[in-house]
């Protein structure tokens, strides 16, 4: 897109074909047809736009839903989602009246023209629309009645009407400025910052998966997540949406890189893979309990158990939590090339049930984050090489814990009765094989087992 004047006409030429393609046919069956969002808000940035395309339509949704027979859409909220990739939310022209409970609008009326459209919208850079006048060629004109243009080159965030009256509305835009002040290093407007101060703690009101939703969206598609993080803090936000991880603040840290537990967690935070973020931003939580004598003690199985409950109230799936979960807890490993082969398979052996790479993304962020320095990497890599090589030796028992003998064959060789005792000498031919693998054939370890 190219910058030029407020008002003026503005050509979209390089609209991905899909986009085009779905706006064309909504424009085709004789209805008005918009962008809208992030796709108009991030080109006049001077930034590739990354998420989803939002378009906005004078179309119902019935009729909208009619034009995109494999379309899903929400009846409701007359959002209609045609799956791309690139993914376009079609949404009708709407107002929205009440708010009562904070979260959604009592009623919704569609029917109403784009600029009322515009005026439901949170924030000026969010309520500017890109009209198409000739979709092949690009052609097209800006509509923007709240100055979103003069705000985005001054880098201002600012609500749409009355800051109190749209938080009061729906608290999750309370996050989203956060999200959005962060990711476009925007200063938030005194009046809508104030807003956003006083009606903090009614971001409790907003349901987990909406929170999840957008924390997401700043963990993955901002590129420096601490910046939106710690505005969540300035605003008060952070203390209410996840007070374990606000409660970090202060405490204090002995790394070479100055700062407390949330400086380092945030720095872990940008450090990490976007997949890693979300196990970055939570693997330190033990530690605002945990302080003694100096010492973190326990920090990672705290750390884990509170990182479960945090992750339950985002409503993240179960698979993706354990995973993280995993990674927490086992998260205080102390490679050191002095270790033996056998340590080596004991760590292998201890960390078979979690998803290591992600063990090792965090360690990796965690690094960076303390200045640990290149010996780090050196350290990390030396222990994946080792692993590989241990993993290739002895695929067999490493990866499922398997015995050349098991359960029956104590009961049949050794008289053993069923019971838990059974279980304890193979946990102990189990450790005997990691420290000397040869040991893995069926009468040694019998003979093992008779020893007591
Ligand atoms: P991104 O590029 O990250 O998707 P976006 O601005 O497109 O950012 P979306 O969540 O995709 O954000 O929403 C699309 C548009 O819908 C927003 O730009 C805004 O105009 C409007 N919108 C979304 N959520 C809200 C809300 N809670 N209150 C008011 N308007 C909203
Ligand atoms: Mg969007």
């Amino acid at each position: 897109m190219a910058a030029e004047p407020p008002g003026a006409e503005l050509s979209y030429p390089d609209l991905p074909e899909g986009v085009r393609r779905v706006l064309a046919t909504i424009a085709d069956a004789g209805h008005e047809v918009a962008l809208v969002g992030g796709s108009v808000r991030d080109p006049l940035l001077g930034i590739r736009h990354g998420g989803d395309w939002d378009a906005a339509t004078s179309a119902h949704p019935e009729q909208v839903s009619a034009l995109f027979p494999d379309a899903s859409w929400e009846n409701r909220f007359g959002t209609v989602t045609i799956a791309g990739p690139p993914t376009v939310e079609v949404t009708s022209y709407r107002a929205e009246d009440g708010y009562r409970d904070r979260r959604r609008p009592d009623e919704v009326r569609f029917g109403v023209s784009l600029a009322e459209d515009l005026a439901r919208r949170d924030f000026t850079v969010n309520a500017i629309a890109w009209v198409p006048e000739d979709l092949g060629t690009g052609a097209g004109s800006l509509q923007d009645p709240f100055g979103g243009r003069a705000d985005l080159a001054a880098r201002v965030l600012r609500t749409v009407g009355d800051p109190r009256a749209r938080f009061e509305e729906d608290a999750l835009r309370l996050v989203r400025a956060a999200r959005f002040a962060g990711r476009f290093e925007m200063t938030i407007d005194p009046a809508t910052e104030q807003a956003a101060i006083e009606l903090a703690p009614s971001a409790a009101t907003v349901s987990g998966e909406r929170v999840r939703d957008e924390l997401l969206r700043i963990l993955q598609l901002d590129p420096k997540p601490s910046g939106a993080l710690g505005i969540l803090e300035r605003l008060g936000i952070l203390r209410v949406i996840l007070p374990e991880l606000a409660a970090l603040r202060g405490v204090p840290q002995s790394k070479a890189i100055p700062g407390d537990a949330l400086d380092h967690t945030l720095a872990a935070v940008d450090a990490a893979p976007p997949d890693a973020r979300l196990v970055a931003m939570l693997h330190d939580i033990g530690k605002a309990t945990t302080l003694r004598g100096g010492h973190f003690i326990g920090h990672d199985t705290v750390g884990a158990e509170l990182a479960a409950g945090v992750l339950q109230r985002l409503r993240i799936p179960g698979a993706t939590a354990a995973r993280i979960v995993g990674a927490i807890r086992h998260h205080m490993y102390d490679y050191e090339p002095t270790w033996t082969d056998a340590a080596v398979r004991r760590f292998i052996r201890r960390t078979a049930h979690i998803d290591r790479r992600l063990l090792f993304d965090l360690r990796r962020a965690d690094n960076a984050a303390s200045g640990v320095g290149p010996i780090g990497e050196e350290n990390q890599a030396q222990l994946e090489a080792r692993i590989v090589e241990q993993l290739a030796g002895q695929p067999d028992l490493l990866m499922h814990r398997r015995l050349a003998i098991d359960g029956h064959d104590l009961q049949s060789e050794l008289g053993m009765q069923p019971g838990p005792e059974i279980g304890a000498v193979l946990d102990r031919l189990t450790e005997a094989v990691l420290d000397d693998p040869s040991l893995n054939r069926r009468e040694a370890l019998l003979e093992l087992a008779r020893q007591r």
